[in-house]
């Protein structure tokens, strides 16, 4: 790619001195580059250095990193297209979705750069005031992982900013290189050591959630990881925010239009190959619009090009890496041996390359694998209901609660439904929307914390009360 990717302690370029890592392109199954993991000696430097600089960082006045994470926003935009590039190639996500991504980053970062910090009033009388101020925590460990590499990094990275703390961040070893140029794009930006970056999987993510050094992590990724780093993290009692695993349930009121909303149904199942957290992943339809639903999604399923996602007119990617590829697969042919009906899709491509078409499963019901489990791939199996108690109860038979959706003409009734669906976010007549303003988090074993708004930004913090008797 031309480019050195290294990554960056205390505000120099450095490379990795633990074992080398092979970045593929999921398109082609190629090497892009090979660069080198960390040594756990080097995350000490890194979290050294994040110490150091969080010394004077926390004392910055909050117009000074305003404007800092405004010109690191302007930097992202300046260098959109060879961002965009990276990610397309290591992670496999058609163009148009990179940029997306790059264009999120920049929004993101501009939006925490916008937030003003509150000092909250509890009591201003005659002779007391009493109020609470945000103080930043320290040093922010921020571990991503490969679906949305660069959002959700800027997602943990700014605001922990912008709160004043400073960061060591790790991305996923299967697509650490936008990241890394990221970093390389942005060191300019701040103080040496305010934002740091290593490479490793699990032994340096353990190492990180078990450090002394580090105040708080911020972490996005499955289940067990976030568990392991919560054992972990109780050894100085470090601040969480787990962004975990979902299994989001929608469910089509009998009522609904059909026509009307089958695109957003299967663009919010499928967005990013279906990669994607928050995304539909089991579909309730009532019985009388049930063949309906089926035909139209299978129909624009067939319509997708897939391919490379540098090659024009790409659609769909690849799935990101072997195992998800695998887990996909295994959770398809489950689905089949038990009865169900694959409409679209259903086995890979011939190609190089990690390519699964868009599959519909028709047919499917609770005790296959596809409707018990995360499948975070490009498949959608749809279940039929006659009750809609039932559809609810079958939405929230899950460990995990992330998002959730009904889709019907009628917004009061969905509303009701909405209400009683056990997940972070509900929406109605759509799906996977995520927005700066609007605090996003799973409940159950999806996690805990919120991202996003104020109330995101205020997990970066500690509060202090001030209590003063005048
Ligand atoms: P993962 O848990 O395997 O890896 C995520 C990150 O954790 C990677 O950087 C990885 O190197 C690191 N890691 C691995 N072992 C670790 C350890 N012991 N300690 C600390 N860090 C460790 O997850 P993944 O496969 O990269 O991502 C897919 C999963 O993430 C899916 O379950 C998906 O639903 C979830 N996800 C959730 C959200 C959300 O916002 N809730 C967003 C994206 C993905």
């Amino acid at each position: 790619m031309g480019t050195a990717f290294n990554m960056w302690i205390n505000g120099q370029s450095v490379q990795g001195e633990a074992e080398p890592l092979d970045v593929l392109n999921p398109a082609t199954e190629e090497v892009i580059v090979t660069v080198n993991n960390a040594s756990v000696a080097q995350l000490d430097a890194a979290v050294d250095a994040a110490k150091q600089a969080f010394s004077s960082w926390q004392y910055s006045s909050h117009d000074d990193r305003k404007q800092a994470l405004n010109r690191i926003a302007d930097n992202i935009e300046n260098n959109a297209a060879e961002l965009a590039e990276i990610v397309v190639k290591e992670q496999g996500k058609p163009m148009f979705l990179a940029q997306a991504e790059v264009s999120g980053a920049v929004a993101w970062t501009r939006y925490a750069a916008g937030m003003d910090i509150p000092t909250d009033i509890i009591e201003d009388s005659e002779n007391k005031r009493i109020e609470v101020q945000h103080k930043p925590l320290g040093v922010v460990g921020s571990i991503t992982p490969w679906n949305w590499p660069l959002m959700i990094a800027i997602w943990h990275i700014m605001p922990a900013l912008r709160a004043g703390n400073t960061v060591v961040c790790k991305p996923s070893g299967l697509t650490p290189l936008n990241t890394l140029k990221l970093f390389e794009l942005i060191q300019q930006e701040l103080p040496a050591g305010v934002l740091n970056v290593v490479l490793g999987d699990a032994e340096i993510g353990n190492a990180m959630s078990e450090h002394p050094g580090i105040d708080k992590i911020i972490f996005t990724g499955s289940t067990p990881t976030g568990q392991q780093i919560m054992r972990n993290a109780s050894s100085n009692l470090k601040r969480l925010t787990l962004e975990l695993g979902g299994n989001d349930a929608g469910i089509i009121l009998p009522d609904a239009d059909i026509d009307a909303i089958a695109e957003g149904i299967f663009q919010t199942a499928f967005l990013n190959m279906g990669q994607t957290c928050a995304a539909l992943k089991r579909l309730y339809v009532h019985e009388s619009q049930y063949d309906q639903v089926c035909s139209k999604l299978a129909d624009i399923a067939q319509q997708q090009v897939v391919g490379d996602g540098l090659a024009d007119g790409t659609t769909f990617g690849p799935v990101q890496n072997k195992k998800q590829l695998d887990l996909v697969a295994a959770l398809v042919d489950d689905a089949r041996e038990q009865g169900a009906n694959v409409l679209s899709g259903g086995s890979r491509s011939d190609s190089a390359g990690y390519f699964y078409p868009p599959t519909i499963i028709a047919g499917a019901k609770a005790g296959m694998r596809v409707v018990d489990e995360e499948q975070f791939g490009p498949v959608l199996p749809v279940i039929s209901y006659s009750d809609l108690d039932d559809a609810i109860a079958q939405a929230n038979a899950s460990n995990v609660g992330l998002g959730g959706s009904v889709w019907s003409s009628d917004l009061e009734k969905a509303q009701q439904i909405a209400s009683k669906l056990e997940c972070g976010t509900a929406w109605i007549n759509g799906h996977a929307e995520v927005l700066p303003h609007a605090p996003f988090g799973g409940c159950k074993m999806s996690g805990f914390g919120v991202e996003f708004g104020l109330q995101g930004l205020l997990e970066y913090t500690q509060p202090q009360t001030i209590n003063i008797n005048k």
